[in-house]
């Protein structure tokens, strides 16, 4: 059965309005979206879920996170934040892994899921819905009813970093909890990288679930595509208001990418 998407005017106006609709999503190919399945592994993705929302191994992105939480944005004011680690989330039989850099300190260290609730997030979960892989456009709080199809979306560092750089201890003590999101989404195939910070996590992954190292070290570029066993990697600027705002990164590039990973992970 296939699931139809649920598009709320005000999304489906924004959506048109960004990239043209149900027109980009014929232009990379797609007609329908995938059928929504339910599958064995999530009660320990759950599990580690909660292990992940936990940690305090990093003790300057523990306080800079729970400063967040505690102070507040001024438009937020009203919200109680989340201010622990997130874990990734999505599809348990996911074949594409989308990486990201950390979570947004007033995005998902507010509301307790990955790129939901910041300008970042608007952006990739719409390219997400354009190209077959999430239910819905829009994606603002946990309980927003959005779910993934064949993609699970993560960040490498699981807590907000001040200026949104983590340190390079900080990513090492925290891209084990990806090793272990991804002994648990053995199907994944295709890491799409969302930055160069992320495709240097993904090489480092790689390294730390038993391959060798590439030599010499491949480099980072928007719709770059690397064999990189026992994934292919794939690189797309991060939809960061830096790169969206200045067209360095606009709807149709996000949407050829994420198409790119459907097709090399084998998606109908
Ligand atoms: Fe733990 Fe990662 Fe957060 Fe460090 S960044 S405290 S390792 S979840």
């Amino acid at each position: 059965m296939v699931v139809a998407a649920v598009h709320p005017p005000a999304a489906r106006a924004a959506t048109a309005s960004r990239a043209g609709g149900a027109s980009v999503r014929a232009r990379v190919g797609i007609v329908t979206p995938m059928t929504p399945r339910a599958y064995g592994s999530r009660s320990a993705l759950d599990r580690l879920a909660g292990e992940i929302g936990a940690c305090r191994r990093c003790p300057r992105l523990v306080a800079w996170r729970e400063r967040v939480a505690r102070e507040r944005r001024a438009a937020f004011r009203d919200q109680t934040y989340w201010g622990r680690p997130l874990p990734g989330f999505g599809d348990p039989r996911a074949r594409i892994l989308i990486l990201g850099l950390a979570p947004a300190a007033h995005g998902g260290n507010r509301t307790g899921r990955v790129f939901t609730g910041d300008r970042s997030g608007d952006w990739l979960f719409a390219s997400l819905w354009r190209t077959g892989l999430a239910s819905q456009p829009i994606s603002v709080d946990r309980e927003d009813g959005l779910r993934l199809y064949g993609c699970w979306v993560a960040a490498a560092v699981r807590c907000p970093p001040p200026a949104n750089r983590p340190l390079p201890a900080e990513r090492d003590r925290c891209l084990p909890w990806t090793v272990s999101e991804l002994s648990l989404l053995p199907t994944v195939r295709v890491v799409v990288c969302l930055g160069a910070f992320a495709w240097d996590a993904a090489l480092r992954l790689r390294v730390l679930t038993g391959s060798a190292p590439l030599r010499p070290r491949p480099t980072f570029g928007h719709g770059v595509e690397l064999d990189a066993p026992p994934w292919t990697l794939l690189g797309c600027f991060h939809p960061s208001q830096q790169n969206t705002f200045t067209g360095r990164l606009t709807p149709d590039m996000t949407d050829a990418v994420l198409a790119r990973a459907r097709a090399l992970a084998g998606l109908p």
